[in-house]
């Protein structure tokens, strides 16, 4: 069994039209062994500027096939531009139309901005753990934060409540000690310093988890292969299997992080049971899924 907790349906650009297309997401999970996944929306933050991403869009492409794709919904948290305001009315619409996360949550402002802050906590109160995508200024969208993730850990302190789904550049930077200014919303190379904000977090505040997703997510568990392997070992219970794949719809071309998996498995660089938890079953626990 095979979880993705990190896909997206839409238009990444006007032209795009291959993850419109219901068939087109179905044949490249077949391809690549992938069971369900879970589709993020996009399209309610202004920075994003996808087509025909939004919560409406995911909750319609997964009614399709409710056995394989799973919706998950997105609220911006400048709407009603109050610390205080209420999105209770969404978030029990959004659970009730079978929205299991909220994400991805990209807005370009600080981790732990009261308005973002005032929606962490609602949707701990609805058990909707947040996925949000973090990069530092230089990027037009993702969460921003300090080097150490200080806004993180206030957020993490602050909705305790709330379980946090790491994923984007600047959240992996933070694996490593040592993080190089020129690098930080990219892919920094090389081997990762211990006493990075990543795995302290992790360690400290049982509110964090992370995914697997993206050219970030393999970068940070594959550029130092022994500390990969340690960071998967030790976080077997809060890593999530995840892809975030929007490349051009070539299902031959198996993702990196799919390829780094089968490849821990077949080499048995870590226990049958973790590696089934960081691929289902943590999902399942985590996001209620049935299977
Ligand atoms: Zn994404």
């Amino acid at each position: 069994m095979l979880i993705d907790v990190h896909g997206h349906m839409g238009r990444v650009t006007p032209d795009r039209r291959e993850f419109i297309d219901f068939a087109n997401i179905i044949a490249k999970m077949d391809a690549w062994g992938v069971d369900k996944t879970c589709v993020l929306s996009l399209s309610e933050h202004p920075e994003g500027g996808y087509l025909e991403s939004d919560t409406e869009d995911v909750i319609t492409l997964c009614s399709r096939r409710p056995d394989r794709l799973i919706p998950f919904c997105l609220i911006d948290p400048r709407c009603g531009n109050r610390p205080d305001m209420d999105f209770g009315y969404l978030l029990e619409e959004y659970r009730a139309r079978g929205c299991k996360g909220i994400g991805e949550f990209l807005p370009k402002m600080d981790t732990d901005n009261p308005l973002a802050l005032n929606l962490y906590r609602q949707a701990g109160k609805f058990e909707l753990p947040v996925l949000f995508d973090m990069n530092d200024s230089t990027w037009s969208y993702g969460l921003r934060d300090d080097y150490g993730l200080p806004k993180l850990e206030h957020a993490l302190r602050s909705c305790p409540e709330t379980v946090f789904i790491g994923h984007g550049p600047t959240f992996w930077a933070e694996i490593s000690a040592e993080v190089p200014a020129a690098k930080r919303s990219s892919y920094p190379p090389g081997p990762i310093a211990p006493g990075g904000a990543v795995p302290r977090l992790m360690r400290q505040y049982p509110n964090l988890w992370a995914d697997t997703s993206a050219g970030s997510g393999y970068n940070a568990l594959t550029r130092d292969p022994a500390f990969g392997l340690e960071f998967l070992d030790e976080f077997q219970d809060k890593m999530l299997f995840g892809v975030d794949s929007c490349l051009r719809n070539d299902v031959n071309r198996v993702a990196p992080i799919v390829a780094f998996l089968r490849q821990l498995r077949e080499e048995r660089k870590l226990s049958a049971d973790a590696l089934d938890k960081i691929a289902w079953r943590n999902a399942v626990r985590l996001l209620r899924i049935s299977t």
